[in-house]
């Protein structure tokens, strides 16, 4: 892959990362947020619906946030567009549809 493509994907990665840390520290459940509700409110049962929903969100963002922080390390130590699965060659064009993307297209077809 060209530097210039691995130059887009960082910054794709990077930019990425910047939004899940600020979504999640909207959330206050970043990784430096103690989860923290209003006591007065703990028990109401709307609240830990809604406190049910923003866990399985932060869930998720947090889920992301390690990918994408996964793959700028990759980045950095060179191994980055390597499948973790059979350590072939990630395509280019899904890894610019996925900068995160760990996994080739037929392994992650295979995963599934
Ligand atoms: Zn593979």
């Amino acid at each position: 892959m060209s530097a210039s493509s691995l130059a887009t994907i960082r910054a794709q990665l990077q930019e990425e990362r910047g939004r899940l840390r600020e979504r999640l520290h909207e959330l206050g459940l970043g990784a430096d947020d103690a989860l923290d509700f209003d006591g007065g409110f703990a028990d109401s049962s709307q609240v830990t619906a809604e406190r049910g929903e923003m866990e399985a969100l932060a869930g998720t963002l947090n889920d992301t946030l390690r990918e994408v922080e996964d793959a700028l390390a990759k980045l950095d130590d060179g191994t980055y567009g390597r499948c973790e699965a059979c350590e072939g060659p990630i395509p280019q064009a899904r890894l610019e549809a996925k900068p995160a993307a760990r996994l080739c297209i037929a392994c992650a077809s295979k995963s599934r």
